[in-house]
């Protein structure tokens, strides 16, 4: 892996120890019919700008929960958790929605979950920067598509890329506007080897300019592009 230039300098919307996310003492219960089931249990962590972090953990043991909450999904039952500036978990579901849409991307397994059926590429983008507030020209634009191996591509509609494509496309859309985070819950599990791998090279140039990555995987071709690591197992973090 290419060596990391020094993290930028601290961003408006980071939290006040300079990291773009942080989770801080969380438990997350879900009542179930029969017991409370514990997915989060204490949970402190941070999630560094200019980087790719990837939870790992076997199945049950509290990633997408965690994604969830970062994601501004999902409140915690007690701790704290940050997003930029802003404390998620005093939020109720307009602030976290409206957190949601300006400062933090989502991105969906499936890659067809992430993009607008009757969209080209461009107008994804496009539209993916309005919701955020931003407006990018045509220029940055085919930039973008261009370092994600999508300049030939920006009329094409979801239906006519391959998954691999379907994905680096979602991967621009959620990187544009400048978000403070983007969580992305198995980004791979649907993609072959190669198309896998140029959607994680895809990140990693990404994250290099500034954005902070969060992603859950069990692959250890995420592994590969990780420029640090959280271990979950039974909801608590793992040395
Ligand atoms: P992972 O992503 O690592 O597989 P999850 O965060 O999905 O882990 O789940 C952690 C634990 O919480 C598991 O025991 C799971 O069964 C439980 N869980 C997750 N979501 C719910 C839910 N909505 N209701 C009840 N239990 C849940």
């Amino acid at each position: 892996m290419e060596p990391r230039s020094a993290p930028p300098s601290p961003h408006a919307e980071d939290t006040p120890d300079g990291m773009a996310a942080r989770c801080t003492d969380v438990v997350k219960t879900y009542r179930t019919a029969t017991e409370p089931v514990t997915a989060l249990d204490r949970v402190t962590l941070g999630i560094p700008r200019a980087r790719v972090t990837v939870v790992v953990g076997p199945s049950g043991a509290g990633k997408s929960s965690l994604l969830r909450l970062l994601g501004c999904i999902d409140r915690p039952d007690s701790g704290s958790v940050h997003v930029g500036g802003q404390r998620v978990d005093e939020l109720r579901a307009r602030g976290r929605r409206r957190l949601r849409r300006r400062q933090v991307s989502y991105l969906f397994q499936r890659p067809g979950d992430n993009l607008l059926p009757y969209l080209g590429a461009i107008e994804q983008v496009r539209l993916a920067a309005a919701m955020r507030g931003a407006t990018v020209d045509g220029d940055e634009v085919q930039d973008l598509l261009g370092r994600l191996g999508l300049g030939h591509r920006g009329a094409h509609r979801p239906a006519e890329l391959s998954g691999g494509e379907q994905q680096r496309l979602a991967v621009a859309c959620s990187v544009v506007g400048s978000p403070t985070l983007v969580v992305a819950d198995e980004p791979t599990a649907e993609l072959d080897t190669a198309a896998a791998e140029r959607v994680l090279a895809a990140m990693s140039d990404l994250a290099a300019s500034g954005v902070a990555f969060v992603v859950s995987s069990h692959d250890p071709r995420v592994m590969a592009v990780a420029d640090g690591t959280v271990h979950l197992d039974h909801g608590r973090v793992v040395p």
